[in-house]
């Protein structure tokens, strides 16, 4: 039997591998910043690159995620769907989620509607919670199907279908402003996606009914801000039957996560999650707090995944200084980290990496692959001293598709099968319901 000595965090610094930017000398942020401990653990492990999904394809924060855990993109159960359980909101089979926007949208002649602005001014969230109480007032079902509207955050909300539906139902929002509201359309060809599309379509009709005349945006309309005058559904999503992480890989999982997606990916497989107070999900998050959180929670589960968001959110506002600020302060959290690996006083192999690269100069997902370090007592080194995008392009790991990570974490860890043996995967260790033969009486 294999012995378990070792455990894993797992941090995924969202979207912090970058290009070259000409605001820092043509370096990337994680090249400027000052990162003295992941260099030390880069010098003590080994580096590569990782192309989350596939060379040259810009990876989701959620499908970016699944990969790296070892899932395949048909096991990503949709962003709405995730995101509905971070926010605690339970769903069945056949039951349906979408990401949702108020947005501000004018009529033209033709009837169409114009968005004007996809996040209505932005709009503040008591106005917000107001036009979301009218909306669920006036629309509890339609034909049969159960409909819930929750308002989470700012212009943004989550859309609850309860009844026999199929995911497979195209965006209303167009993504971009001075386009039409677009027709949902069913994207296979089955009765239940073409009935899906139809209630939504209803749906959204009918908030633009309710809102475009509200008390709330009439006054709004007066002050000069824009009217947040329909609701946009996108990204459906649903359960999915997929193993759960400890099934999957043997180990116990928790997260460290305060971003709804985030807490709602590791939900979805299975993971425990912990939030920590003063997290926030955004460049003034507490740093130190999550990684203290990690090294508590090793004691106790085998895999511990730490999501910090800032780094995305920084590339989305291109701001290249803010980020290379942002991945100085990860740096600093994770002395902890450093101190105990570097004098062999723990049994911790830990992982830095990203779910994708987000270049502060367009502000998008990108396919550039991202760093990646694997660091641990008596682990392979390579002659890497530094974690950067151009650096790490010479690490051991070489260049790695994103479901290869676990499965050499778990040789790391010394717990992966060798091929051939006629054995329950992942690990006879942790398998309870293991069977032992008995003599018979
Ligand atoms: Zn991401
Ligand atoms: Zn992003």
């Amino acid at each position: 039997m294999f012995k378990k000595k070792k455990n894993i965090i797992f941090l995924i610094c969202d979207g912090m591998g970058d290009r070259p930017s000409k605001h820092l000398k043509y370096q990337t942020p994680l090249q400027t910043a000052v990162t003295v401990n992941m260099d030390k653990l880069a010098e003590s492990g080994m580096t590569g690159l990782i192309d989350p999904i596939a060379p040259g394809v810009p990876p989701g924060s959620d499908n970016g995620h699944f990969s790296l855990f070892g899932y395949t993109l048909n096991e990503v159960p949709g962003r709405g769907y995730l995101e509905a359980l971070g926010y605690g909101l339970e769903l069945k089979e056949g039951e349906i989620a979408f990401r949702c926007n108020f947005s501000t949208v004018k009529r033209n002649r033709k009837g169409l509607l114009y968005v004007i602005d996809r996040r209505a001014g932005r709009i503040k969230d008591r106005e917000a919670a107001e036009l979301s109480k009218a909306v669920q007032n006036e629309i509890n079902e339609i034909d049969g199907v159960e409909v819930e509207f929750h308002h989470t955050l700012e212009h943004r909300g989550i859309l609850i279908l309860r009844g026999n539906l199929s995911v497979e139902v195209s965006d209303v929002d167009p993504h971009k402003v001075n386009e039409p509201v677009l027709k949902p359309l069913p994207l296979i060809k089955s009765k239940k996606a073409v009935e899906t599309a139809r209630i939504v379509e209803k749906f959204v009709l009918e908030t633009y009914r309710i809102l475009n005349n509200h008390q709330v945006n009439v006054e709004r309309e007066f002050r000069g801000l824009p009217k947040a005058n329909i609701i946009l559904p996108r990204e459906a999503g649903g359960k999915t039957l997929v193993k759960s992480f400890k099934e999957k890989w043997g180990l116990k999982p928790a997260c460290v996560a305060q971003g709804p997606l985030y807490r709602g990916i590791a939900k979805s497989l299975g993971m425990k999650v912990f939030m920590v107070k003063g997290a926030t999900a955004m460049p003034n998050t507490n740093y130190k707090g999550k990684i203290e959180k990690a090294l508590d929670l090793v004691e106790e589960y085998d895999f511990v995944y730490v999501h910090i968001k800032a780094p995305d959110v920084s590339s989305h506002k291109r701001d290249s200084k803010e980020k290379t600020d942002v991945i100085e302060k990860i740096d600093e959290a994770i002395s902890q980290i450093v101190e105990l690996s570097i004098q062999n006083l723990s049994d911790t192999v830990t992982v830095i990496t990203s779910d994708h690269s987000t270049p502060c100069e367009t502000g998008r997902h990108s396919g550039d692959p991202v760093p990646i370090l694997i660091s641990g007592q008596g682990l392979r080194r390579d002659a890497v001293k530094s974690f950067s995008e151009k650096h790490c392009s010479s690490g051991a790991l070489t260049r790695l598709t994103g479901r290869h990570v676990m499965q050499i974490l778990l040789d790391q860890l010394n717990m992966a099968m060798e091929e051939g043996l006629k054995m329950p995967k992942p690990s006879p260790y942790f398998r309870a319901d293991y069977e032992p033969l008995r003599l018979k009486k």
